[in-house]
């Protein structure tokens, strides 16, 4: 995508047979020992030196059509190669308001599709972005400009994860007035309660947080709407009301053994392992106690998250237990590369059908079946099937259960005439976020089931350009929810 504001001389062939200039990352040893980003990304002369490999395609260019909040990525990649980190920095905002989170975090869909990917390897856009947003954090260039003249409408969000941050930053810019109720202690959603400091240190989060704040954002945290205050009672109080709740109950396993202590599942794992005590409920403030030996039931990017923690927590020997192969495995497969390098071993086509405790009630061992591939289920994934008299018995003492999420059924169930779907998730139209009340939108993962950050961000800014279209009158008539 172009706009009129673009430099970039389109069709420079760049030096696109140059290698791809890798980034720097803590030895393995050492990072192994802490919770802070393992990551370093790059610094300015590896960062033009990366950027300059970028061939600047002529439109239209994969790297934004797969972006799903379409990032005027070679715009941003001339500038660094230029060496205008701070102008990079600022195309890449202009579409995506957590771009220091995603540069940190996001599996790169848009490098996928990049030109470079058979010849050389594709750029790191990822990583070029995270350190010129870095470099942009440290100039003070990431205020958020509000109108000096409110508009005098007021909208509250629920939920401060990507899709309530989002929404958030996008009305505020319009001049209206948006209040923020999160359920957790501290506001950032999964960013903060979920994904671990060695993928996002927690400050980053807190960064754009204080961004919001110092625009006028208020964030009234440890407040579950739903309960003590109803989506009826906001929708009393506002102008329009937003849902970005996310999909935070957890999947558990239905097999014999499941209570036995040493048995966690991933949210409350992670959290406990990787959120500092302050900003923690006081029900979560222990640190989960992992044995030597440790499985992690599940393959998507939670899993991986949870045995890396667990290397982190001395776990002696960690296992990722998954019924399918890595083909069918979901999740970044830059991060499960990197859990290799940490020793996380990853076991596939396999499945506990059981936990066996010892005499005190601890878990001990897990029986496991081994799995064959038959036809594909509804998500297109081959189905794995057990293999008849497989079984063995695999030694833990510790599991974690990372098999899935989906949103809350309680603000559906507390909320009348909120439709709702499969697994709870909320009806909304997802290209303007409008559910099946009038003035109460939502977006992200609570509409459109657990995704990416990214995917997040850009059903949120559809949302909010709908909620605009609604505050000032220019939506004709409430669209029904599909
Ligand atoms: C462990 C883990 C690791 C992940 N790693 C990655 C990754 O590396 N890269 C990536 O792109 N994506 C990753 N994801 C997915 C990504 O984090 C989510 O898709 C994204 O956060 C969804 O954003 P959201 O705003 O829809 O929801 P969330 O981030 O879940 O935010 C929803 C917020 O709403 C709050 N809330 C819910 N109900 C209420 C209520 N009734 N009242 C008040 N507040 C409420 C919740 O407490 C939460 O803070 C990961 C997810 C998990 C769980």
């Amino acid at each position: 995508m172009m706009s009129d504001t673009d430099s970039r001389p389109v069709g420079r062939q760049g030096r696109a047979n140059s290698a791809h200039v890798p980034y720097y990352k803590r030895d393995v040893a050492d990072r192994v020992l802490d919770f802070d980003e393992a990551v370093l990304g790059y610094d300015a002369e590896s960062a033009i030196a990366e950027a300059s490999r970028c061939v600047q395609c002529p439109e239209p260019q994969c790297c934004v059509l797969n972006c799903p909040a379409n990032n005027n990525i070679p715009e941003a990649i001339w500038l660094i190669s230029q060496g205008q980190f701070i102008e990079a920095a600022q195309v890449f905002a202009a579409t995506n308001p957590l771009s220091e989170i995603c540069g940190r975090v996001c599996p790169n869909l848009c490098q996928q599709g990049c030109v470079l990917t058979q010849r050389c390897g594709a750029a790191a856009i990822g990583k070029l972005e995270a350190f010129v947003s870095d470099v942009a954090r440290q100039a003070g260039a990431f205020k958020i400009e509000v109108p000096a003249e409110k508009t005098g409408k007021r909208v509250a969000v629920v939920g401060s994860g990507p899709a309530g941050i989002t929404v958030t930053e996008d009305l505020i810019k319009l001049g209206h007035t948006v209040d923020v109720y999160e359920a957790w202690p501290e506001a950032g959603g999964v960013l903060i309660y979920g994904i671990p400091s060695f993928k996002l240190e927690k400050h980053v989060v807190q960064n754009k947080i204080g961004d919001l704040e110092e625009a006028g954002v208020t964030f009234i945290t440890n407040t579950r709407i739903g309960e003590d205050i109803t989506v009826d009672d906001l929708i009393s109080e506002y102008d329009a009301v937003f849902l970005g709740t996310g999909a935070g109950v957890e999947a558990t396993m239905d097999i014999p053994g499941n209570d036995l202590q040493g048995i966690y599942t991933a949210t409350d794992f992670l959290v406990r392992a990787n959120v500092p005590q302050p900003m923690l409920p006081a029900d979560k403030q222990t640190k989960p106690v992992v044995g030597k030996k440790v499985a992690i039931i599940g393959g998507g990017d939670t899993a991986v998250d949870c045995a890396r923690s667990s290397i982190r927590l001395d776990a002696e020997e960690v296992t990722i237990v998954y019924r399918r192969t890595e083909a069918e495995m979901p999740g970044n497969p830059v991060e499960r590369k990197i859990a290799q390098e940490e020793w996380v071993n990853i076991e596939y086509l396999q499945a506990p059908v059981e936990f066996i405790g010892d005499e005190h009630g601890h878990l001990k061992a897990m029986k496991v079946v081994k799995m064959a591939l038959g036809e594909p289920d509804r998500s297109g994934r081959r189905r794995p099937v057990p293999m008849e008299g497989s079984e063995f018995i695999m030694e833990v003492d510790t599991a974690v259960m990372a098999v899935g999420y989906w949103p809350d059924p309680a603000l559906g169930e507390k909320t009348p005439n909120l439709a709702t779907h499969k697994w709870g998730l909320l009806l909304a139209d997802e290209t303007v976020g409008a559910t099946s009340r009038e003035g109460v939108f939502a977006a992200g993962d609570n509409v459109h089931g657990p995704d990416l950050v990214i995917t997040a961000v850009a059903s949120a800014h559809k949302a909010a350009a709908s909620i605009q279209n609604y505050l000032t009158g220019a939506m004709a008539s409430w669209p029904s929810p599909n």
